[in-house]
């Protein structure tokens, strides 16, 4: 397989095209070609699930020390290419090389975590309600997942999915954003080398229609879909269809709430990283700063010097920039859209608001690290996800306005609270209406404890041993014995 070129991976094999058919990929930061992807057609969905349910019942039976051992093998293999896989996320995502090698690394982690989560799957016994009964529970693999990403994190977020879902024993067929599919494919050719039987793991590109074509197969058992609230809607009504079981990670509106006690040291650095890195295309990204007023001034001065120095650029000619271009045209005009909806109502611009159109940046889709304040509840930013380099912010008067801001979306992934105050870091964190509360830090994600979104944010859990679970069903078995 030519690393720029992603075919399709069905039962073992890299394939081209049913149809004949490629997509171009584009680099977010000079607008140029380059790669293309193979659009899979409706009857190479019917093959790779076939494929995947083929392979099911072997996979499953496989002694799970021995699928955590592949999939350490798997590790191994996306180390050895780690950058190569990393080089290709900048490519065709924008972020900065650095951020790309961090996501891979993360990606290695959760293989790491999985490979050992494999023989740790337990099951329970339970009282016979007879003398001679026995009960006992136990968890087996729901069977073909589909499994689709986005394009911010395509690699990690593939893996999200992947590690548990083989640790678990089922089979799946994998679906990248069609604008981010190379690096997820040399990913998935990670697996091929490692030595996974064919059909265990299969790979088809495409879009809208071909996401919805797999989600609504009736072979597909389980769907894990990372994405935005209104699509991950139409997933969930596509996978009911057939009943299957749904995990949903979906958009976010994460507030930080910056109390009159909050350390600035602190809460400066994380709160200008969460908002800008990445561009902002993160789903725990910042979307309002609640800032309470007594601290307000010299909290947003500092934090509009900090974000003044950011640097943007081209992630491959400057690895260690901050933040490098948004990752397609349709992601900056909903940017813009939002700026000028929150001009238009009143906002006011300290830092940016514009499209950065010179040099070195003309050709690419590079947005200006931009602050506003002045929000109101009216403008989209305020209840809308950005999903870019905007930091709104609003001035309160105490903890219960800043609350009620921060649970006024319909989204519930992440929120954040700077306080140096012990018992309003837990008031707050228990009144916060999310799935994640990270208190004097913005940077939550652990392998160890789950990660899921309250609201509309999503359903279920991903990651630590609860987003095995996502991928297992439950059996009672009861025995009964010869009456002693
Ligand atoms: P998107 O919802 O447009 O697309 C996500 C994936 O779904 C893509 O692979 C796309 O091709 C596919 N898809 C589109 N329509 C489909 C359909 N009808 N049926 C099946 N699949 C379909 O999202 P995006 O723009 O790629 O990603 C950005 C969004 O993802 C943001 O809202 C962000 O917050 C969210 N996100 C959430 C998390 C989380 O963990 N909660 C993590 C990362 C990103």
């Amino acid at each position: 397989m030519s690393a720029i070129e992603c075919r399709l991976f069905i039962n073992g094999e890299w394939v081209e095209p049913g149809g004949g058919e490629w997509t171009g990929v584009l680099n977010p930061a000079t607008g140029e070609v380059i790669g293309r992807a193979a659009c899979a057609t409706g009857e190479q969905v019917d093959r790779a699930v076939a494929a995947a349910r083929a392979a099911f019942p072997t996979w499953a039976a496989l002694p799970a020390r021995e699928r955590g051992l592949l999939l350490e093998r798997a590790r191994q293999e996306v180390a050895r290419r780690q950058e190569e896989i990393a080089r290709l996320i900048t490519l065709e995502n924008g972020k900065p090389l650095k951020d790309a090698r961090g996501e891979v690394a993360w990606t290695m982690e959760l293989l790491r975590f999985y490979a050992a989560e494999a023989e740790r799957v337990a099951g329970s016994t339970v009282p016979g309600y007879q003398a001679n009964r026995r009960s006992i529970v136990i968890r087996q693999p729901v069977g073909v997942v589909a499994a689709i990403a986005p394009w911010n994190f395509p690699v990690d977020l593939l893996s999200w999915k992947l590690a548990p879902a083989l640790a678990a024993g089922c089979t799946v067929v994998a679906k990248p954003a069609p604008n981010t599919p190379l690096a997820a494919a040399a990913f998935i050719d990670c697996f091929r080398q490692a030595g996974f039987p064919p059909g265990v793991v299969n790979f088809v590109c495409g879009g809208a229609e071909l996401g919805e074509a797999l989600v609504s197969h009736p072979g597909v058992d389980k769907v894990s879909f990372t994405g935005s609230t209104e699509v991950g809607r139409r997933v969930m009504t596509a996978a009911a269809s057939h009943l299957a079981k749904v995990t949903l990670e979906l958009g976010g509106h994460a507030p930080v709430i910056i109390c009159e006690d909050a350390d600035l040291d602190r809460a400066i650095p994380y709160t200008v990283r969460r908002s800008f890195s990445h561009a902002g295309q993160i789903c725990h990204s910042i979307n309002h700063i609640l800032v309470h007023r007594s601290i307000a001034e010299p909290f947003i001065d500092r934090f509009v010097a900090a974000a003044r120095k950011l640097r943007v650029g081209n992630g491959l000619d400057v690895p260690d920039a901050d933040l490098g271009p948004l990752a397609t045209p349709a992601v900056l005009r909903k940017v813009e859209e939002h700026v000028a909806d929150a001009i238009e109502k009143g906002a006011t611009v300290l830092l940016g608001g514009h499209r950065l159109a010179d040099p070195p940046y003309d050709r690419g889709w590079f947005y200006a690290p931009t602050v506003l304040t002045g929000i109101t509840p009216d403008m989209r930013i305020a209840r809308e996800e950005t999903f870019g380099p905007v930091a709104p912010i609003t001035v309160v008067r105490d903890d219960e306005e800043a609350l009620s801001l921060a649970n006024a979306t319909p989204y519930g992934l992440v929120a954040y609270v700077f306080t140096r105050d012990l018992d309003r870091a837990f008031r707050l964190s228990e009144r916060l209406e999310a799935g994640t509360i990270g208190v004097n830090n913005c940077s939550t994600v652990q392998l160890n404890a789950p990660y899921g979104g309250w609201k509309q944010s999503g359903l279920g859990v991903e990651l630590a041993s609860e987003g095995i679970q996502e991928y297992l069903r439950l059996k009672h078995v009861a025995i009964e014995l010869r009456t002693a």
